[in-house]
């Protein structure tokens, strides 16, 4: 028998936006625009205190 302490990694995403109001962990945006092929911005809505607020995220070359 084997027991594991590992957290699962399917159950998380890879990243986790904090809510801006109340730190409550969002999974997933609302909504997302490609300003350009390299700028995404996320609107994101915080289902624990109702708050909206964007994000934008740069995609960095490889
Ligand atoms: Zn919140």
């Amino acid at each position: 028998m084997r027991l594991s302490t590992a957290t699962p990694t399917q159950a998380r995403p890879r990243y986790f936006t904090p809510c801006a109001q109340c730190g409550d962990a969002l999974l997933a945006p609302e909504w997302s625009e490609h300003v350009n092929e390299r700028c995404v911005r996320h609107l994101w809505t915080c289902e624990t205190c109702g708050y909206q607020f964007e994000t934008t995220v740069y995609l960095g070359s490889k």
